[in-house]
């Protein structure tokens, strides 16, 4: 079953790609397992799948000791982080997707042992109980970011609405396309800001056509029938 999902979506993949004049290679599916078990993310891993995020420390850590055989594994932290758990997770990591407060990043400056892929979470949709920058923040925030020599901005991250209609997912990410190419701008050195993490099961088709270069990918791989 789940190799048959894993197919599906690559071929939708392309299929958006096609669609846009991309190519596939420029995206990265990261299959999120933090509905699933080590085994079922083992399966994974053996079709293929390189890229394994979890939203949660400790089920990061735990999954991440299970398939320890797998060097070649690249974790993402897509989830929301505490201050108080940046030391047990930053240098486990590959990716951190959430970056959305100077505390934190300044918490990271001090635990990482080298440089943390970071994307900036921002709240676009403007829903309250979202969390991220605000977009009118979002430059003087990346600002305050010089210095801190642990903390790369590789892009941003944003997620639409659950019940967010079509118009409203592109609008939503057509947005942070525009925020992360005004970054980009810049030429900052900690901040190239080239990728952006939008697209989950439901809308990773729209993100792509908007310019997603990260795909987050739970359910979609594991439903049966
Ligand atoms: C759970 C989660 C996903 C994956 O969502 P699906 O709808 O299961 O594909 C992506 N991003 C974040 C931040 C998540 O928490």
């Amino acid at each position: 079953m789940i190799a048959e999902n894993l197919h599906k979506i690559e071929q939708e993949i392309q299929e958006s790609c096609a669609l846009v004049s991309r190519k596939p290679q420029e995206i990265t599916m990261v299959a999120v397992t933090k509905s699933v078990d080590s085994k079922t993310a083992n399966e994974l891993v053996e079709l293929g799948v390189s890229d394994l995020a979890e939203n949660r420390v400790d089920k990061l850590l735990e999954k991440r000791q299970s398939l320890s055989q797998h060097q070649q594994i690249k974790w993402h932290l897509i989830g929301n982080l505490q201050r108080r758990k940046v030391k047990l997770i930053i240098n486990e990591i590959d990716y951190f997707h959430a970056l959305d407060s100077l505390r934190l990043a300044q918490e990271i400056q001090k635990r990482a042992e080298h440089q943390i892929k970071c994307f900036i979470e921002v709240n676009v949709s403007g829903e309250e109980s979202k969390h991220g920058i605000k977009p009118d923040e979002l430059h003087s925030f990346i600002n305050e970011l010089e210095g801190l020599d642990k903390i790369h901005v590789i892009g941003l991250m944003t997620m639409a609405p659950y019940e967010a209609s079509q118009q409203e997912v592109q609008t939503i990410f057509s947005t942070l396309k525009k925020l992360q190419e005004s970054v980009k701008e810049q030429n900052l050195r900690y901040a190239p800001c080239t990728e952006l993490s939008m697209g989950m099961s439901q809308d990773f088709k729209t993100a792509i056509e908007e310019g997603a270069t990260f795909v987050r990918i739970g359910t979609a791989l594991f439903r049966k029938g």
